[in-house]
């Protein structure tokens, strides 16, 4: 596999390089005169077979397997979560994936119990009817702890964190020490915090799950996710973490098509940038927010203020651009945006536009004003402005 330190400099380590320059160049094959800086998508299903030796190892022969442009990607991604990578296409096939592969029937599994919803709705009717016991714990716990019968029989314990759209925090290396005392295997959701933000395999976890939909991609576009997993020259007892997802999304044609993940890796280069401004539009924002009157539990982790900030300043390098707060009741979030000129009402989130959701309207069990703020690009003060109006038509009485 071509490395960020191999196509730069002949094998130095990638961590002597900064955010932007690693988001720039990992996954870019060595320099060819006459080639293009980065590869066109490879588009194909079957490829060339040697007539006479069939199949040959290191050599592509159905895209369904693995192909090129995937490579490239999941070269890119590992570089930047510090393992290995596999694409799926969405993730929700990675999730899905990852938990179908490794949850056994007659286990336990831990989810968050305010993590992604989609997430929640799957474990609690496709993994149980499996067979496997869901055990559900808010992302700020409190956690079982070694010896609590419920780890007794525990597979996997999968972490969210910053939860999407609650934005708790929870302490990865201290679950991960503790899923590895009980012989389960940890998994964190890390789509909020990207790897810039957060690196779970670094703090201890066995898997590093995202959706690459959102703020890693981040131009609205294309549905992509993946998993990554310490490589095995690590030194961890994974045992062959990667080449069972490998056998799973074979099995179940879960992988991503050349065209997205072209377009994935094409965006990945800007990750630096936009997750900066993003961050620097949430504090903005927060501020904003908080100073409000008819605004209620206003959630960023990077506000000094916020329950999560000591745990978050402590494992993340960089804070999402996701804020989360609540007004009254429903007619006030319509009121903010239809007032609004900046703030689009989309779901999904980490995109170059503001957008706003309100999560109750997806059947999320969230209060009925809540609402989840993606900062997008823009300018900070064109966004302060514009939330400042709108908010100030969400505290108007409807009558
Ligand atoms: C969106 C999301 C997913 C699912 O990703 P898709 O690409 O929509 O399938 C999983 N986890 C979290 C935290 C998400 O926000």
């Amino acid at each position: 596999m071509s490395t960020l330190g191999d196509a730069m400099t002949g094998g130095e380590p990638i961590r002597r390089y900064g955010d932007g320059t690693r988001c720039v160049r990992a996954g870019l094959p060595p320099a060819v005169p006459g080639h293009p800086l980065r590869p066109g998508p490879v588009f194909a299903a079957p490829f060339h077979l040697d007539p006479v030796a069939g199949p040959q190892p290191g050599l592509d022969d159905y895209a369904r397997y693995n192909h090129p442009t995937s490579r490239d990607l999941e070269a890119a991604i590992g570089e930047l979560e510090g393992g290995d990578c596999l694409l799926f296409g969405s993730g929700m096939a990675a999730v899905s994936g990852a938990l179908l592969t490794f949850a056994r029937p007659g286990s336990t599994v831990l989810v968050p119990s305010d993590g992604y919803y989609a997430t929640r709705r799957f474990v609690e009717t496709t993994l149980a009817d499996l067979g496997v016991t869901v055990v559900t714990v808010p992302t700020a716990g409190p956690y079982p702890a070694l010896g609590d019968p419920v780890l007794d029989h525990c597979s996997l314990i999968l972490l969210e964190t910053p939860a999407n759209p609650g934005l708790d925090v929870c302490d990865i290396a201290t679950l991960a020490a503790l899923g590895r005392a009980a012989g389960a295997l940890v998994a964190v959701d890390n789509t909020t915090a990207t790897p810039l933000g957060q690196q779970p395999l670094a703090l201890g976890a066995d898997l590093s799950i995202a959706s690459a939909t959102k703020a890693m991609t981040g131009h609205s576009d294309l549905l992509l996710g993946y998993v990554c997993c310490l490589r095995p020259d690590a030194g961890r007892p994974d045992g062959d973490v990667l080449g069972r997802l490998r056998t799973w999304r074979r099995a179940t044609g879960a992988i991503a098509g050349a065209f997205e993940v072209w377009l994935a890796h094409r965006s990945l280069a800007t990750l630096d940038l936009r997750l900066a401004r993003q961050e620097a539009n949430a504090r903005a924002l927060t501020e904003v927010l908080l100073a409000h009157p008819v605004v209620t539990s206003v959630r960023w982790p990077g506000h000094p203020d916020d329950p999560a900030a000591a745990i978050a300043r402590r494992q993340m390098s960089r804070m999402p651009g996701l804020v989360t707060f609540t007004l009254p009741d429903k007619p006030a979030v319509d009121r903010l945006l239809t007032a609004s000129r900046l703030i689009t009402a989309a779901t999904s989130f980490g995109g170059l536009h503001t957008c706003a959701d309100r999560r109750a309207q997806w059947g999320d069990d969230t209060a009925e004003g809540l609402v989840r703020l993606s900062c997008g690009i823009e300018d900070p003060d064109d966004l302060v402005t514009d939330l400042s109006e709108a908010l100030a038509a969400a505290g108007r009485s409807a009558d």
